[in-house]
């Protein structure tokens, strides 16, 4: 455990990572934190027991950035390994990570032979780091394989699609789980728990926003491959946060786009987004994005009697949150070191797939996430779907 080191008025605290994942966890103002998301948060990934059971292994379907991360992560856990490749290049980066992770020859595929997958016993699971809008096709064929499904946010394109994945993976009997870091990063646990034990009091408004660059031609910017703009990709991370903090679905949404760009790189979807959502109990919540702007990534929660605001709230680590609890000033951040949140994630997966329970970002939260990505689309004059 880190030792606490007031700073009058302000203190500080750290939270870790999946070798060191401590946290200040004695502090008055976090004594109503469960006692599970403790015990689990405080314990090194490599260290949570996973009985003689062996590692969940896993296909990486697509080797682009994520994956990459993803292999690392796996590479860090006892209880998640990958065994299989599955890309459009198996002679260079198909060699290249199955000489990385000691992957067979004979368990590399092709987009094409994906589908033989069926008959290869060392391989329990898929990772889907796909361009969005072939999602739901790999969830569908790895179901069809026998195969779990961990794919990444957004689920896919549409409801519509969300739903068939759904389907599926329940015909199929197989897990299917959304990537969304936040329910598993230990610092967003406990700003979770926070929250949701009382300290702020009711939640009033959030204010959050995920702001970045693309540049011209990659596959986010072409509307079939990605199926939305900016808010499909970095604004679904407040969306997300929100919806999984107050445990409410959105109602009332208003949103305007926007393009200042007119250099041709925004043809196919707007620059940048704003948008509201009101929730069944009141709360509101205002949220922009935006692939053509700087910015942080950020989520500010005000309450009745307290607030907090984390920034940058969604990166991969250096996560910071500060605010006001029981009246004082609090100021917290997190040590853990990338790609500690996808340990955190593919540990879940495995423990969910070797115990037979339902993962905590089921297709379900990838499903209702992309609802209210379609209303507020809709609300823009934009639709989607
Ligand atoms: P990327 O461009 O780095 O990788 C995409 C991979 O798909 C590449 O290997 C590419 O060769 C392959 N591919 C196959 N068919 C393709 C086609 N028709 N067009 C383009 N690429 C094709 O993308 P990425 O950043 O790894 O994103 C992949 C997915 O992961 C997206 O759904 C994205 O939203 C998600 N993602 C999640 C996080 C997170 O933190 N959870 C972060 C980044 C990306």
């Amino acid at each position: 455990m880190h030792t606490i080191t007031p700073k009058n008025p302000i203190q500080r605290l750290e939270i870790g990572s999946a070798s060191n994942p401590t946290g200040s966890m004695n502090r008055r103002q976090f004594a109503g934190l469960s006692a599970s998301a403790l015990a689990w948060s405080c314990l090194p990934a490599c260290a949570q027991t996973f009985g003689s059971a062996q590692p969940v292994t896993f296909a990486a379907i697509g080797l682009g950035s994520i994956s990459d991360i993803f292999m690392r992560a796996c590479a860090n856990s006892q209880k998640a390994k990958v065994t299989a490749l599955v890309t459009g290049h198996p002679d260079t980066k198909g060699a290249k990570y199955s000489a990385m992770y000691g992957v067979p020859k004979t368990s590399i595929y092709t987009y094409e032979t994906f589908d033989r997958i069926l008959d290869n016993k060392s391989v329990d699971a898929v990772y889907i780091g796909l361009p969005n809008s072939m999602h739901c096709e790999y969830t569908l064929r790895a179901a069809k394989a026998g195969k779990h499904v961990l794919c990444e946010k957004p689920m896919a394109n549409s409801g519509a699609e969300c739903h068939q994945m759904i389907d599926a993976c329940s015909q199929a009997n197989v897990k299917l789980m959304i990537g969304y870091r936040v329910h598993y990063d230990p610092t967003w646990i406990q700003i979770v728990e926070t929250i949701r034990s009382g300290k702020i009091g009711q939640i009033q408004s959030f204010h959050g926003g995920y702001f970045g660059q693309q540049p011209a031609g990659v596959w986010r910017l072409n509307k079939k491959l990605g199926g939305g703009g900016a808010l499909v990709d970095v604004g679904i991370y407040p969306l997300n946060a929100i919806r999984h903090i107050t445990g409410e679905e959105p109602q009332d949404f208003t949103a305007v786009i926007s393009t200042r760009d007119r250099s041709g790189r925004f043809a196919e979807m707007e620059q940048s987004m704003e948008w509201t959502m009101k929730f069944p109990s009141g709360i509101i919540a205002s949220c922009g994005c935006s692939y053509g702007q700087r910015g942080p990534s950020t989520l500010s929660i005000n309450g009745e009697t307290g607030y907090l605001v984390v920034e940058p709230a969604f990166n991969y680590e250096g996560l910071r949150w500060h605010g006001e609890i029981d009246g004082q000033q609090v100021e917290q951040s997190s040590s853990g070191k990338h790609p500690f949140q996808f340990t955190f994630e593919a540990d879940h997966f495995a423990d969910c797939v070797r115990n037979n329970k339902e993962p905590e970002s089921p297709g379900e939260e990838g499903l209702k996430d992309m609802l209210a990505i379609e209303a507020i689309y809709e609300a823009a004059g934009a639709p989607i779907a």
